[in-house]
């Protein structure tokens, strides 16, 4: 530990030279958390960085009770805590959320169209900034309206990096000008979902629009387990979205504030369909066979 940073509170600032500095606090770490050194996860430790704000940042709705937490927490040393984030409505004073994800990442709106039992998403959709990423998180992006969207699509055509829609297409809402706006972008990936057996025949016309782009470039989430249904049914699943020439990525169902202890033959059986190496041995094996 750096002794001269130690347990620097809000009357210490100044004095450190922290002027207009902000510390962004994050509930928990995931591949969208910044990594700067005024980036923190958590609820303060002994090492606190000089700032003259703390920002809570909450960009998941599961995660806005620990957010407020964590806000209480911060008050104890910091005179200016604020709370904000795309998962907050009306909160936030300002906040940006483009600026306390990691570089890259965006999301423009959030909220759902769609209320599925295994998802904690809630809430109609709002549309937020538009800020610049070739990583887009959004719940359901082509829920947001034609306006909307053509924005976005704009900003994407925009970007240095290819773009991965990492938040998941909603397969039942792709139209024709959707997928021809994807072709005129540099992609790196596509995530679609096939949780239920009822998307398939959507998933298929989705797939159809988007044949331009290859195999690995077109995930597509399973959920597994969801009401007791069997691995088998998500295995089902995945070797459909195989068949429809999409990677398919198997999630074992966990309900939000429980855990379900699978066992180890089912996460074996799941890891086969989420390594694409694997998965692609896999298939090729079935063939020759
Ligand atoms: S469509 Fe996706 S984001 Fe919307 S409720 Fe269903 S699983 Fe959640």
């Amino acid at each position: 530990m750096n002794e001269n940073m130690a347990a620097i509170g809000p009357l210490d600032c100044r004095a450190a030279g922290c002027e207009g500095a902000i510390l962004r606090v994050f509930p928990r770490r995931t591949a969208m958390t910044p990594t700067d050194s005024m980036a923190v996860v958590g609820f303060p430790g002994l090492w606190r960085p000089a700032a003259e704000e703390v920002h809570v940042s909450v960009a998941f709705a599961w995660d806005i009770e620990r957010g407020r937490e964590l806000a209480d927490a911060w008050r104890q040393y910091y005179a200016v805590v604020k709370m904000g984030g795309p998962a907050l409505d009306g909160e936030g004073d300002g906040f940006q959320p483009g600026m306390y994800l990691k570089e890259g990442v965006t999301i423009t709106s959030r909220g759902c169209v769609r209320e599925c039992p295994w998802c904690i998403v809630r809430g109609r959709i709002r549309l937020l900034d538009i800020n610049p990423g070739w990583i887009v998180q959004d719940n359901n992006l082509l829920a947001t309206g034609r306006t909307h969207l053509g924005r976005v699509f704009q900003m994407l055509r925009q970007q240095s990096r290819p773009v991965t829609f990492a938040g998941g297409l909603d397969a039942r809402l792709l139209k024709d000008w959707m997928a021809e706006e994807i072709r005129g972008l540099r992609v790196s990936q596509v995530f679609l979902a096939a949780d239920t057996n009822d998307v398939l025949p959507a998933l298929r016309h989705a797939l159809d629009l988007l044949d331009f782009l290859p195999r690995d470039k077109k995930r597509c989430y399973v959920l597994w387990g969801f009401n007791g249904e069997s691995p088998m049914k998500g295995e089902e699943r995945c070797r459909a979205v195989w068949e429809m020439g999409a990677m398919p990525f198997a999630q074992l169902y966990q309900p939000i504030g429980q855990h379900t202890v699978w066992t180890p033959q089912v996460r074996a059986q799941a890891r086969r369909w989420q390594r694409p190496a694997i998965t692609k041995a896999l298939m090729a094996q079935e063939v020759l066979l």
